[in-house]
């Protein structure tokens, strides 16, 4: 029987997850089906599954994309010529990558036009490693975090710089950039670091919890990144730790003896998932949450569809037939609306 939930703040949608997640809905609300999207929009399972309900239709290839179709592009950033693609076969392209992953894209187009062999610490194959590692591939090199720098052996001379995958585990990102900083005395490296402060607020309320709980709950799709590295954390931290997607994920003998259970959610994992969780674990003595810090980051909508969606008000207001937009929120409001609220749309 488990005694106490202890509940991880903050968990669940970072500002990039919110600002994707109702930029997809708006495109659900102005356009008929199909509207395409390249790559799961974010990765969790149950979001990806709620806009198939509705009509989109998720691609990993753009060329998969009809010729004159809408298309969003991921929040996790895309490859330049995938842009490129979207642009000359779509009829409208809003890429919904987060502002925090553009930025790390920036310093590798910026490091790679000085000369800078480009050491990138991330996960071979994650669709946000793959479009970073596109936008300059001739200069960089992937290293997995678990690796160590061994069959990295830039030219005599050449500058070398370190930048990650914004999802990494802490701990892991700085083995890395203590060992680059032995081998490259003279590394570059950003100065305020390109794990994202949802990745790192998330790890330490998750280490909070590991120190406090015999097991601790991580839900999120396996998909996510953040979630697995949640995962590693607090194992890292000594606790027993498992990822669910759901409160059906949950094993009954990991419960066994397990009397304070810690729970938290990846940066795409949505809020009523965690409360299915813990109506599962029905804790007797109730629910304890464990706030490390507070976060009020936003990003706004995708420039592209706040141009778009505008030109389309006017049309309709000046009464030439348009699709009426619906209810997905006000523009000028957006701050107030949430992606919970728009995938609660969806779904009414
Ligand atoms: S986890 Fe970080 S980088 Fe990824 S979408 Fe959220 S804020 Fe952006």
């Amino acid at each position: 029987m488990v005694e106490r939930v202890l509940l991880a703040e903050p968990r669940g949608f970072c500002a990039g997850v919110e600002m994707a997640i109702k930029a997809l809905t708006w495109m659900v609300r102005v356009f008929d089906p199909p509207v395409y999207c390249y790559h799961e929009i974010v990765h969790n399972r149950w979001v990806v599954q709620t806009f198939e309900k509705v009509g989109v239709v998720f691609v990993d290839d753009i060329d998969e994309v009809p010729e004159g179709a809408p298309v969003m592009l991921s929040a996790h950033g895309s490859a330049p010529d995938v842009v490129e693609r979207a642009g000359s076969r779509a009829a409208v392209v809003i890429d919904a990558v987060c502002p925090l992953v553009t930025k790390v894209h920036h310093e590798v187009r910026r490091m790679a036009a000085k000369g800078f062999e480009i050491l990138y610490v991330g996960h071979e194959g994650h669709d946000e490693a793959v479009g970073t590692v596109a936008v300059a591939p001739e200069a960089i090199t992937l290293v997995e975090p678990s690796d160590r720098l061994d069959g990295f052996d830039p030219a005599e001379g050449t500058p070398v710089a370190l930048v990650a995958q914004t999802t990494l585990g802490v701990y892991e990102w700085e083995s890395v950039l203590d060992e680059a900083r032995r081998r490259f005395p003279d590394l570059w490296t950003p100065r305020r670091g390109d794990l994202c402060y949802a990745t790192t607020n998330r790890q330490s309320a998750v280490q909070e919890l590991a120190r406090r709980c015999d097991l601790v709950l991580v839900v999120g799709s396996e998909s996510s990144s953040n979630t697995q590295a949640l995962v590693r954390v607090a194992a890292e931290a000594g606790a027993s730790a498992r990822r669910i997607d759901a409160a059906a994920d949950i094993a009954e003998e990991w419960l066994r003896g397990a009397e304070v259970v810690g729970v938290t959610a990846g940066a795409s994992a949505p809020d009523h998932l965690v409360q299915e969780v813990i109506d599962r674990l029905a804790p007797r003595a109730g629910v304890e949450v464990l706030s490390v810090t507070s976060e009020d980051e936003y990003f706004p909508l995708p420039p592209q569809l706040r141009a778009f969606v505008s030109v389309l008000q006017h049309l309709v207001e000046a009464s030439v037939t348009a699709r009426a937009l619906g209810r997905p929120g006000r523009l000028e409001g957006d701050r107030e609306w949430s992606a919970t609220e728009a995938l609660a749309s969806l779904r009414s």
